[in-house]
């Protein structure tokens, strides 16, 4: 992402100094890019700095608003970044560059790790599997052998049971079809034929059959184990047989993730609370998550670019959490260390998990509450949708708690999850959730994306200026 202003105002932004604008309606001071922790130091509605007559006031939450950019940041994130499996270096790569951005843009940023316990992923690779950005990442067998790299024939088995296996596997890397399969015996009988690697698929994921999942295993084996998804095996079927394929296996005994903030100051002082804008910047493994949800932190980080000269009262408080997809901790982590205070001046939050699929059935812009209930946020951004003439895209309020927004609403505070989904139900996922496809390419609508930053842009405003 670019930074949109000269470099002398942007320098001063860094400096978290007090800036003020000047516009139609007058002298506005606004203090941007400061952290959360410095509040107080200084007031926010002295003015005592300079004017520079030649900056104008903005005041219009869709003028700053960039499709492209974001669709560059999306971009970035799966092409550059890849996979960003919570606790692994792609997260602690995509944190990097959030933070990155967000500096750039002029705001301090606040990063705040937590642990994520033991952590373990597989990487497959080979001259047949195609690097046109499809996700090669896997789970593995938390009984199956890590920290090892293993090259071996790729060889189907044809039943999938240990009884079907030929007798000589010397070296090979088995691809196994595991539903209703005793995989701790299909896994003691490859070790006892020589073969290097144990590739598992499975169609008993329900909602997310297209996901890599971690194989059960009854005792230890010395066989790297792993767990593919149905169009990782689907591709490996059509391109990879007796083909060489490669099998990395890591275990990260206590692996750390980390929550990436910035404050965009209110003009209101301390006692006018703050707006959380958020998203999860995390994926499962095994995919680089596109539209899960490189597409929702592209919007956040839009409307910090954006928003950053709006006065509103409150503050806005960007958050990309990490570390959602296995168990919303990221959110848990925020929402624990936030003091009584702080806890009591968050007015809501806006999360953004899949907000822009290309999926012909996702007409309908979702609204969903943790506990079902329409809240403040929510008709903050149905009155921001009627103002764009959207009104009737946006769905009634739909109990929902599989994402960050869960934590807040849990501790009483307005909360919702937005985002386009099919109209028959926010769970009727598209195809490529949680799956290797789930690619910039095929996932990533632009007209949903704009029309979702620029809802959120009005619902934050608006609920910043209540
Ligand atoms: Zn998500």
């Amino acid at each position: 992402m670019q930074a949109t202003t000269p470099t002398s105002r942007r320098s001063a932004l860094a400096l978290g100094g007090l800036i003020a604008l000047t516009g139609g309606a007058g002298l506005v001071a606004l203090r941007a890019a400061t952290s959360a922790g410095d509040a107080g130091a200084e007031d926010p509605r002295s003015a005592d700095a300079a004017p520079t007559p030649s900056t104008p006031l903005q005041t219009d939450p869709l003028a700053g608003l960039d499709v492209d950019r974001a669709l560059d940041v999306v971009r970035r994130l799966t092409r550059e970044v890849g996979q960003r499996a919570a606790g692994t270096p792609g997260e602690a790569a995509a944190a990097d560059l959030i933070a990155r951005l967000l500096r750039d843009l002029g705001y301090e940023v606040e990063e705040s790790p937590f642990t994520v316990g033991h952590r373990s992923h597989a990487l497959l690779s080979g001259p047949s599997l195609t690097r046109d950005g499809f996700c090669w990442g896997a789970e593995t067998a938390p009984r199956g052998r890590h920290d090892v790299t293993v090259t071996g024939r790729l060889v189907a088995v044809a039943g999938g049971s240990a009884a079907d296996l030929p007798a000589d596997l010397a070296g090979a890397v088995l691809l196994a079809e595991v539903e209703g399969v005793d995989v701790t015996a299909l896994a003691t009988a490859a070790v006892e034929r020589g073969a290097a690697a144990l590739l598992c698929a499975s169609a008993e994921h329900d909602r997310a059959r297209n996901q890599a999942f971690p194989p059960e295993l009854d005792d230890w084996t010395p066989l790297p184990v792993v767990g593919v998804g149905r169009t990782q095996l689907t591709r490996l079927r059509a391109d990879a047989l007796d083909t060489e394929v490669t099998v990395q296996t890591w275990a990260i005994p206590e692996a750390v993730s980390r929550n990436v903030l910035a404050t965009r100051r209110g003009t209101g002082g301390d006692d006018r609370g703050c707006v959380i804008v958020g998203a999860h910047y995390d994926t499962v493994i095994g995919t680089v998550g596109a539209n899960d949800n490189a597409a929702g932190v592209a919007l956040v980080l839009e409307l910090a670019a954006a928003l950053r000269d709006v006065p509103t009262e409150a503050d806005l408080l960007f958050v990309l959490w990490g570390a959602e997809e296995i168990g919303l901790k990221g959110s848990d982590a925020h929402r624990r260390a936030l003091t009584p205070d702080q806890r009591q001046r968050i007015r809501g939050v806006l999360n953004n998990d899949m907000v822009a699929t290309t999926m012909a059935s996702a007409d309908r812009y979702w609204m969903l509450a943790a506990d079902g209930e329409e809240n403040a946020v929510h008709r903050a951004v149905r009155a921001a949708a009627a103002e764009l003439g959207r009104e009737s895209a946006v769905s009634e309020v739909e109990t929902y708690a599989q994402s960050d927004h869960h934590q807040y609403d849990a501790m009483g505070v307005p909360a919702g999850n937005f985002g386009w989904r099919a109209t028959g139900g926010p769970m009727q996922s598209e195809p490529q959730f949680h799956a290797a496809d789930d690619l910039p390419e095929q996932n990533v609508d632009r007209d949903r994306l704009r029309s979702a930053m620029e809802i959120q842009a009005l619902a934050a405003v608006a609920l910043a200026r209540s």
